[in-house]
């Protein structure tokens, strides 16, 4: 997996390599789909939510330039795969789930992997998390419409957030925004990718149960 689907498509950060090789994604995956384990593809985790595609994962990490002990935000917990990856990178994390039984099973295996810097909470993401802000970096593992004021708060200047923005069906616009010292925005766009819908406040309207 890391030599062709992270490598061959021009993941180079060694860290982000690292940190991919020593997160168990099978762990992360049902047990249906654990032969699917290390295929670069989205897999069902159930809720009609998906675990991210290695190679995503690994690409929106080494977007983020984390460093050891960077305080980290993720929106869209889902199994848990991408925060663990983060753990390895960052120094805390805090990721934040709305499905609640998806917060819980996340939650336990993070546990269960001794990944005591990781924490999950049940709620609305595109709110942030403002109790454990301002963060040094922010991950958006949903779509939405456009970058959550909230999230632009919680960050840190000097801080990146990377987070796919379009149309809750289809594909969406990576972009990765950086707040400089002056607490000023600039924006990169990095490519077209496909995710699930960000579902919240401050992305598309649907209550959070
Ligand atoms: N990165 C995750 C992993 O490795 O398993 C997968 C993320 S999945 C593509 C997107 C997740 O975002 C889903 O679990 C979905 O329920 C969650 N989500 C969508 N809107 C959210 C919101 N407003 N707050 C928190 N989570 C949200």
């Amino acid at each position: 997996m890391l030599r062709r689907h992270l490598a061959g498509r021009g993941v180079r950060d060694e860290r982000v390599m690292d940190a991919m090789a020593k997160v168990p994604r099978e762990v992360f995956v049902p047990q249906s789909c654990r032969r699917l384990a290390y295929s670069d593809g989205p897999l069902p985790i159930g809720m009609g939510q998906t675990i991210s595609q290695p190679y995503m994962v690994a690409w929106m990490a080494e977007a983020l330039e984390l460093a050891p002990g960077d305080r980290v935000l993720e929106v869209g917990t889902g199994s848990g795969y991408s925060a663990a990856v983060l753990g390895r990178l960052g120094g805390a994390v805090y990721t934040v789930e709305r499905h609640a039984s998806l917060a819980r099973s996340a939650r336990a295996v993070l546990m269960r992997l001794g990944y005591d810097n990781v924490h999950v909470r049940h709620g609305d993401g595109s709110l942030g998390w403002p109790e454990h802000a301002p963060f040094d970096a922010i991950m958006v593992s949903a779509g939405g419409p456009r970058v959550p004021a909230a999230l632009r708060d919680q960050l840190n200047p000097g801080g990146r957030l990377v987070m796919p923005v379009g149309p809750a069906v289809g594909s969406q616009l990576l972009v990765r925004e950086r707040r400089a010292p002056t607490g000023d925005f600039s924006r990169e766009e990095l490519g077209s990718v496909r995710f699930v819908p960000l579902v919240g406040e401050e992305g598309f309207q649907q209550p959070v149960e």
